[in-house]
């Protein structure tokens, strides 16, 4: 099967990073907005949404489906789509939990963002292919991941 690489311009890291911090200690959640290919995910932008089931124990969230219909028609008037689901895992490391597997679509990046008292940890994305989550790369190239050997750098983004 076809490795399917996600690339996450620094901007869009960083507002990813601010949501997580800002509702910790509590799950953040929301959508990745961008375009996608057979090999590449290009993230343009991710909103927060409400979660519906923050302050629930474990790990729990659930975006609110009125958002996620608003979201998806702003990002198609744009020539965009939803192409994943963003949450946080506070205090835990950015692992799919087993809830995350059963609520999981196929098609769509699940990016996980670790975050404990001292800031965001690590930033992971996953797919589900044939019932299990397969880790994505990371780029952090510009839109549609033009230049700055993006690929080379892959590793260094997962340790920002
Ligand atoms: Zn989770």
């Amino acid at each position: 099967m076809k490795h399917v690489e996600l690339n996450l311009p620094v901007g869009v890291r960083e507002s990813l990073c601010g949501f997580a911090r800002s509702r910790y200690p509590h799950e953040a959640c929301g959508l990745l907005i961008g375009e996608s290919t057979d090999s590449l995910v290009e993230v343009m932008r991710a909103v927060e949404t409400r979660n519906l089931l923050a302050g629930e124990a474990g790990d729990r969230f659930e975006v609110d489906p009125g958002e996620h219909v608003a979201a998806q028609r702003v990002a198609r008037d744009e020539g965009l789509d939803v192409v994943g689901v963003w949450h946080s895992h506070p205090d835990h490391p950015a692992r799919p939990s087993a809830r995350d597997l059963a609520g999981a679509w196929e098609g769509w990046s699940y990016l996980i963002v670790a975050v404990d008292a001292d800031g965001v940890g690590e930033l992971r994305s996953w797919r589900l292919e044939g019932g299990h989550f397969v880790e994505q790369e990371l780029r952090d190239g510009d839109a549609r991941g033009r230049g700055n050997g993006a690929t080379a750098q892959a590793k260094a983004v997962t340790l920002a």
